[in-house]
């Protein structure tokens, strides 16, 4: 098993106030191809440690490591490129362009990145469209769309680079419970096909649905638990859950 990110000793003070330390000396490995998600009561640093480690905001101190590469303190342009090509980010508010069409949407960061031609770009994205079974979508409006129905174009787009690895906050907060439930079942598979996934949820039941589910407490990873691969087809979701519901 091949570790794709390692965080070391990682510290997180929000500005010079040694009290406003949200991340108290945090390690974490994750293995390539685990789908882990992040728990703990609000506040208690979950959303710091996923901008933290994925190059969305500046830790104070500690050390990441994604496939190999140190990327703890990178000049703003290589953390661009970290992000375009080896990261992917889906949100609870999903950060859609309005005036783009859904399609638009997904391809724009890999028309910018320019590492394929636009015709290959394309194909992926109709395939990406088809595995989140949105592909009757590609010129609505976004707009037109449901909340369930974005966070898939939202997953598109976070998918259209091809990152190894993809970082959730709360993905499906927005979401009612029958749409969260098809959004994992859709990361699921998109994890089957090989993508390593980490998002942070207040949501047992979305938990459940994950591998490795880590409990967060005052800035500090206090346990974890390891629940298997999910399979929709084995039905033992509500067992899953028990397992979570102790902490
Ligand atoms: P969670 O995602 O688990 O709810 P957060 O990581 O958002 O927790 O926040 C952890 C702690 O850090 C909270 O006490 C929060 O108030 C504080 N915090 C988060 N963002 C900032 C910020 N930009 N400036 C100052 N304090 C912050
Ligand atoms: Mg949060």
């Amino acid at each position: 098993m091949k570790t794709i990110l390692e965080a070391k000793g990682l510290n997180k003070v929000y500005g010079s106030d040694q009290k406003n330390t949200v991340l108290k000396n945090v390690n974490l490995e994750i293995v390539e191809g685990e789908f882990v998600s992040v728990m703990g009561p609000s506040g208690s640093g979950k959303s710091t440690l996923l901008y933290n480690i994925s190059g969305l905001d500046q830790m104070t101190a500690g050390t990441v490591i994604l496939e190999g590469q140190d990327v703890s303190f990178l000049s703003e342009k290589d953390l661009s490129r970290l992000r375009l090509h080896k990261i992917g980010f889906i949100f609870q508010q999903i950060h859609l362009l309005k005036n783009l069409s859904i399609f638009d949407n997904i391809i724009l960061s890999a028309y910018l990145a320019k590492e394929d031609s636009r015709k290959e770009i394309n194909k992926r994205a109709i395939e990406l469209m088809k595995q989140t079974d949105i592909a009757e979508l590609a010129d609505h409006d976004i707009t037109q769309a449901s909340g369930g129905q974005l966070q898939r174009v939202a997953i598109c787009r976070a998918l259209i680079n091809n990152p190894p690895i993809i970082f959730g906050d709360e993905p499906t907060g927005a979401l009612n419970s029958k749409a969260a439930g098809e959004i994992m079942d859709i990361l699921a598979n998109i994890n089957d096909s090989g993508t390593t996934i980490l998002l942070v949820t207040h949501d047992i039941k979305v938990a459940a649905k994950t591998e490795r589910v880590i409990y967060m407490l005052d800035g500090q990873i206090v346990s974890e638990k390891q629940l298997g691969k999910y399979k929709k087809e084995v039905n033992n979701i509500k067992e899953r859950e028990a397992k979570l519901s102790k902490w």
